[in-house]
């Protein structure tokens, strides 16, 4: 079969696979614990059910103009003001299926071939595959002392003359920290004088524990949305844990936001309108959705830090908000995708291997599940891997003995 180079180059994802094996165990009846979900376990609120529910109850299920329906147009107004202290218009905005496809139409719209867009290691996995289907050419930035935290310097000297956007997630995927007040305002004063437009993907902002201040980009730029670089990036998959209902958007100027309708137009046509309700009933529906959500993970990220804290020789950065955390692991295995398939095996735990997210030897644990499937998903990788843990355990109705150590 011939197939494009560029489609042969886009990497596979080891995370697919492995969830797939994982699932073929479960299926068998294997006791899998899976701490690689970027998803959690809750229901959809019911105002987005009931909503699209009314929806479908017309039969009237329809295209609607590619860039959204006005209706939940004005709901995404509302959470912009609330979120950012700022008002957009409706041409400012476009929904689209998922933050995925925003992000992707958004480099879609900005990219030429070879134009250079920076990202920050660890990264979300699909930003650089996203550049790549688009001809453009993925810049990482890994901090050099060894954090999760960027300095502005080290971005600075990977900017050149085809630098055309940075992206930047905050609170972030995989590492769950939160870039600081300051770096976001040098970042955009940077982006601003530089004319580099700076992509901010929010999608986990309202998920941050222990009282923390999340402070959006806007805050650091007195241009309004017409003339600002900053672009927002964001949706209802993870604040409201509605994942399945695909539905996204971008903040951005006018023309960027048309010429991001037409890339869609011509793809997807729109995101559906039964989902495009859904989103619109979360957004106008109660908010303490989203604060149930953020307190559950919270208790669940205390519990996840004191379960590593007394797991000998990896190093964890607390996070300060999301669904994850992204420990090293590089004293047991420098290889993640090694060490992660050491795991479902021996353990039947499901983990996610740092090299996805630019960071080898890590791994990405996700605490968006049961307290229950932390503390023991903890306990039987500490007892795949630390040798001074006890060396019986029971997974499901059997007990094992560790013989490999
Ligand atoms: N950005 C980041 C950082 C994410 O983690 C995700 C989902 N994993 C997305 C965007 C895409 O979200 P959506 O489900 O809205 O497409």
């Amino acid at each position: 079969m011939s197939i494009s180079q560029l489609a042969a180059s886009i990497a596979e994802s080891p995370t697919l696979a492995l969830n797939e094996k994982a699932r073929l165990l479960k299926e068998k009846g294997e006791a899998v614990i899976h701490l690689g979900a970027g998803e959690p376990k809750n229901k959809a609120p019911l105002n987005a059910i009931l909503s699209s529910v009314a929806k479908l109850n017309t039969g009237d299920i329809k295209y609607t103009p590619p860039d959204g329906i006005p209706s939940l147009k004005k709901a995404i107004i509302r959470f912009t003001e609330e979120t950012y202290d700022r008002v957009v218009e409706p041409e400012q905005i476009i929904v689209s299926n998922g933050a995925k496809q925003a992000v992707y139409n958004l480099l879609f719209a900005l990219l030429n071939p070879q134009d250079e867009v920076i990202m920050i290691a660890p990264y979300w996995v699909s930003y650089p595959e996203m550049v790549k289907m688009i001809y453009g050419i993925p810049v990482i930035v890994t901090p050099e002392d060894g954090t999760f935290y960027p300095r502005m310097k080290e971005i600075e000297e990977h900017v050149g003359s085809y630098t055309k956007a940075i992206i930047v997630n905050s609170p972030n995927n995989p590492s769950g920290v939160m870039y600081s007040e300051s770096f976001i305002a040098e970042i955009v004063e940077f982006c601003e004088k530089k004319g580099i437009y700076l992509i901010m993907d929010d999608i986990y902002n309202k998920l941050i524990s222990d009282g923390k201040t999340w402070v959006p980009a806007y805050k650091y730029t007195n241009k309004d949305i017409e003339n600002t670089k900053v672009i927002t990036i964001n949706g209802i998959s993870k604040l409201y844990g509605m994942t399945g209902f695909r539905v996204g958007w971008a903040i951005g100027n006018k023309k960027l936001v048309e010429v991001m309708s037409n890339i869609q137009a011509q793809t997807t046509s729109c995101t559906s309108v039964v989902l495009q309700a859904a989103a619109e009933g979360a957004l106008m529906g109660l908010q303490s959705h989203v604060e149930s959500l953020r307190l559950t993970l919270q208790n669940n990220r205390k519990i996840m830090m004191q379960e590593l804290s007394a797991f000998n020789g990896i190093k964890t950065t607390e996070p300060d908000g999301t669904y994850y955390c992204l420990p090293d692991f590089s004293v047991y295995n420098k290889n993640s995708i090694e060490l992660c398939e050491f795991l479902l095996k021996k353990a039947l735990v499901v983990t996610v291997p740092g090299v996805e997210f630019g960071m080898e030897g890590y791994l990405r644990l996700s605490y968006a599940t049961t307290v229950k499937d932390i503390k023991e998903g903890v306990e039987r990788i500490k007892w795949a891997l630390d040798p001074e843990s006890p060396n019986e355990i029971y997974i499901g109705d059997r007990k094992l003995v560790r013989d490999w150590l």
